[in-house]
């Protein structure tokens, strides 16, 4: 019964420094927000792959990966997963490391196949067998298939017969491999170390190791990064580019820079144009920290409405904690959230979030609000309704459960209790990405899947 839309993995690669485990760890760390159930590294030091994996935060994994002597190398690839295929237990996090007749080789992978239930099954009629249940394993099945003579050979059979969303990284004794969807989905960045190479999801991973941001790894791009030097090949062709919008609207950090873009730049751009499409008279901006932080100071920029911190949220309450009780469901917001009463007692209050999913949280953040003493509550969206699953590695719930699915926004404002309620619209979204906005999924929204509709996309492995 989730009521916030979580990203499925974040990842870093790096190639070519005595550091790799330490600044593929903190690179993690950078990464933390895009999963934070387990968290898992792979290192060589060129002749031989290790992996360490754990559940819960990167910096548990750090603290127990630090016991084991060895565990370094000039090579290594790091995972945080938060699960939306195959169930959320060590087996199924990442990299998954394996020994096949090429020789070691270890995947790790942000976004989700479309096509991996129908790949497996067929594979597993031919005798192969999983050990998890994550689509990921898939592409070191298909490569420990391929007939071809190398580890980029192989690598592009695999990718040659996937449909869906992937970032990647692959390590080998001697390799780092990198290569992403031709559609994009999912953002994956290359960036320049004294003596090496880093790829990350976000560049905030490479902020925090101290790598220059070179480039995007493209849309349809495997870059193989090795003895030889940096090798860059295109695999496919594509016409269009798929974008992930969620990515800008609440998913990657406001610090990073992906798909070329400034998040904190395209976020602030839909707090500001939510504002000029649905204006109201109040007497304070705030948000629902942290993800919607940027857009309501883009909204209070715009309107000219004083932008006021009015909730608190505490950081420190883990998920096992928060792991919702039955009927106690005010108790898990009020461990999260505490009103400002101070800022709030008789104000006229816009509250700006990035996104409505099932509606059951803000309608509780907005009672906490009306109790520290606001007079009006206007809730402004980021985003437009979100009526759609994702289909490319996003945890949604089911669209039962989204409210706008079933829903008008009149309905949704009267479920609330809120005086006013206004989403930003397909158009502003739009609108706010630019020259490019042609370039980006907005299925969640639309229903216009990119690699077309529902019913071809039905064929993703059970969700947990
Ligand atoms: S459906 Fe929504 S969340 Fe999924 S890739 Fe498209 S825009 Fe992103």
């Amino acid at each position: 019964m989730i009521d916030e839309i979580h990203e499925e993995c974040g990842i870093v690669g790096v190639y070519g420094s005595k550091d790799a485990v330490h600044l593929a760890s903190l690179g993690l760390h950078a990464l933390q927000h895009r999963g934070q159930e387990s968290a898992g590294l792979a290192v060589s030091d060129g002749t031989l792959v290790k992996c360490y994996k754990t559940q819960g935060l990167v910096s548990n994994m750090v603290r127990k990966m630090d016991r084991i002597p060895g565990f370094a190398g000039h090579i290594a690839v790091g995972h945080t997963r938060y699960s939306t295929t195959g169930s959320s237990n060590l087996i199924n996090s990442q990299p998954i490391l394996v020994n096949y007749q090429g020789g070691q080789l270890a995947v790790a992978h942000n976004g989700n196949l479309v096509n991996a239930g129908l790949l497996r099954k067929e594979m597993e009629k031919q005798g192969s067998i999983f050990h998890s249940t994550n689509d990921s394993e898939v592409f070191l099945h298909l490569i420990a298939r391929s007939k071809k003579r190398s580890l980029s050979e192989n690598i592009l059979a695999a990718l040659h017969q996937v449909k869906g969303a992937y970032s990647l990284l692959f390590i080998s004794s001697k390799h780092l491999v990198a290569a992403r969807d031709p559609y994009g989905v999912r953002p994956l960045c290359l960036g320049k170390l004294k003596d090496g190479w880093v790829v990350a999801s976000e560049t905030c991973a490479l902020d925090i190791i101290g790598a220059k941001y070179e480039r995007d790894i493209e849309p349809g791009e495997m870059v193989v990064i090795g003895p030889e030097g940096v090798k860059s090949t295109f695999f496919a062709k594509q016409k269009k580019k798929a974008h992930c919008i969620f990515e800008f609207i609440y998913f990657s950090r406001p610090d990073s820079r992906i798909f070329k873009h400034s998040v904190d730049r395209v976020r602030r751009a839909l707090g500001k144009e939510l504002a000029r499409e649905f204006p109201v008279e109040a007497d304070i901006v705030i948000s629902v920290p942290d993800s919607s932080n940027t857009a309501a100071l883009g909204y209070a920029q715009a309107s000219g409405i004083p932008f006021e911190i009015g909730l608190i949220r505490n950081h420190y309450v883990g998920r096992t904690f928060i792991s919702p009780v039955q009927g106690d469901r005010d108790a898990k917001v009020k461990l999260k959230f505490n009103p400002v009463k101070g800022v709030l007692k008789d104000r006229r209050v816009i509250i700006v979030e990035d996104s409505i999913v099932r509606g059951t949280t803000l309608k509780q953040l907005v009672s906490l609000v009306f109790s520290a003493g606001a007079k009006e509550v206007h809730i402004r969206v980021s985003s437009p309704p979100v009526c759609n699953p994702c289909f490319y590695g996003m945890d949604f719930p089911s669209r039962d459960e989204l409210i706008a699915s079933s829903k008008t926004v009149e309905q949704t404002r009267r479920y609330l209790g809120v005086d006013s309620l206004g989403h930003l619209s397909i158009k502003g979204l739009r609108k706010c990405a630019g020259d490019e906005c042609d370039d980006y999924c907005y299925a969640c929204f639309s229903g216009q899947y990119p690699m077309g509709n529902i019913s071809t996309t039905k064929n993703i492995l059970e969700r947990d």
